[in-house]
């Protein structure tokens, strides 16, 4: 076989990062001329391994982290820390033995998630086109680029709080302001580790300012328009969907078929879906609250509860007799540990997605034209709430109290009150249209899209 163009991709070691980067891989890969490797830590690579099919269409390989092996990499300063000292490192040696073992199949191109900013400086010691890949909203990462100029103007303190009397920072009339504690980079229960966030949100921003001349991201133009026209680097070429890619394949625990069947027995429209995506955590009481708030609304729901869903990684408590009264027999509710989102979320049982507002499950619940209830943990998720509830028109948000706690009754009220509205349905569909569109044929995202693979095929000379 003669030359030919070789991308490699690598991800940020975390389930939302991993899932949308693969979906891309596959997608260039699916164009026929380019090899494409995908590159994992080992710890995410054996995890993907023992919960999905060997794909036949994308390399796996996969570089070490710097963690001993017996850690949990639940330490996420240690992780970042080893990442940044050792990472670069072990790229580098990895496309060095790909590069010697075949000179036709040279790496032409390296796209890397933001987040790993460094790793975007590699590429040009080998030749090869360096490509940032942003897998929030367009929005989520033109804030992100404005951190040096907010704290410069005065906006920001150095750890990435509003300062003085300022309640907002606003980047243009059609984009959703950020409200105090609502930055991606915002912890305001840990300053520590809003520190860390803050330094992995200066790492895209860095990547942006490379010598990167493609940002790639996962989003569609008429999404958020004024967002991508802020920086014109910024290529949208999603929503990246497993339906587009063929098989989802990413998912990096074993998904639970039985829900499938599950919902095969309800009726269209009926059940709420909750998933809070693969890292928030809530107390006990919090959880105990949303039990019995599901309980209360007499909707039929399936829940994806994690094993590591608690705030002190305690096990899960369920009030009292909730299983065996809701989750038994033919009753109300169905508990798995991890779901087939994306086909639970285009099932015609599903009618509304209790989502923590992550940007995947963001992207997939508008693919599905299913309206959002909103409860949003930590980083973009409260930009993307702002999106869903105040821009888009398509959820609600489930308020907290004055104990910072979302009620059993609040979140009642709020299933009750989105089950019966129409216009948000409608809104919904208008979207999911617009998304078919934007990857459709000469759709916005699939022109970007063949616009970069056409410039691969001559980049890879
Ligand atoms: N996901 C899944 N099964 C589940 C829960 C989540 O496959 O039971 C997937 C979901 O489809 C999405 C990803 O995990 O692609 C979570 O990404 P997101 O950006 O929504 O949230 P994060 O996990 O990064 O907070």
């Amino acid at each position: 076989m003669g030359k030919r163009g070789h991308v490699l991709a690598i991800p940020f070691p975390a389930q939302g990062h991993v899932t949308p980067l693969l979906k891309l891989s596959r997608l260039i890969a699916s164009h026929g001329h380019f090899k494409v490797t995908f590159v994992n830590t080992h710890f995410i690579h054996n995890k993907l391994a023992a919960s999905t099919d060997p794909l036949d269409d994308v390399v796996l390989a996969s570089i070490s982290d710097g963690l001993p092996d017996d850690s949990d990499r639940t330490d996420a300063f240690e992780l970042w820390e080893s990442l940044n000292s050792t990472m670069s490192a072990h790229l580098t040696e990895l496309i060095e033995s790909i590069n010697a073992s075949n000179c036709d199949e040279k790496i032409s191109c390296i796209i890397a998630d933001v987040t790993l900013g460094w790793v975007l400086e590699i590429a040009p010691r080998f030749g090869a086109e360096s490509v940032g890949f942003n897998p929030t909203s367009a929005a989520s990462f033109a804030i992100i680029l404005q951190i040096p100029n907010l704290i410069h103007q005065g906006k920001l303190d150095c750890d990435g709080n509003l300062k003085g009397s300022e309640n907002y920072v606003r980047l243009a009339d059609e984009i959703p302001a950020w409200r105090k504690d609502e930055f991606g980079w915002s912890f305001p229960l840990d300053l520590k580790t809003q520190k860390l966030l803050l330094e992995c949100c200066l790492s895209g921003e860095k990547a942006a300012r490379s010598r990167s001349n493609w940002l790639l991201c996962n989003t569609f133009y008429e999404l958020e328009p004024s967002a991508c026209d802020l920086n014109p680097k910024l290529l949208p070429i999603g929503p990246l969907l497993a339906s587009k890619t063929r098989a989802s394949c990413s998912s990096l625990c074993v998904e639970d078929m039985s829900c499938i069947r599950w919902l095969d027995e309800r009726a269209i429209a009926s059940v709420i879906y909750v998933s809070f995506g693969s890292l928030a955590v809530l107390s006990g009481r919090q959880l105990q609250e949303l039990a019995l708030g599901l309980e209360l609304s007499g909707q039929p729901f399936l829940w994806v509860v994690r094993s590591n869903f608690t705030i002190d990684g305690s096990k899960v408590e369920y009030p009292e007799g909730f299983l065996e009264r809701v989750c038994g027999g033919r009753g109300l509710g169905k508990v798995v540990e991890w779901a087939p989102q994306e086909r639970v979320l285009s099932h015609p049982s599903v009618g509304c997605f209790l989502s923590h507002c992550g940007w995947n499950s963001t992207l997939e619940g508008l693919a599905e034209a299913v309206p959002f209830l909103c409860w949003p943990y930590f980083a973009d998720q409260y930009h993307n709430q702002s999106y869903i509830c105040d821009k888009w028109k398509v959820g609600l948000r489930i308020e907290q109290d004055g104990d910072g706690i979302r009620s059993r009754d609040e979140v009642k009220k709020k299933i009750e009150i989105l089950v019966g509205d129409d216009g948000m349905r409608v809104n919904a569909l208008r979207l999911k249209e617009i998304a078919k569109k934007s990857v459709g044929q000469e759709g916005s995202s699939f022109v970007n899209f063949h616009r970069f693979i056409d410039h691969l095929m001559v980049y890879k000379g």
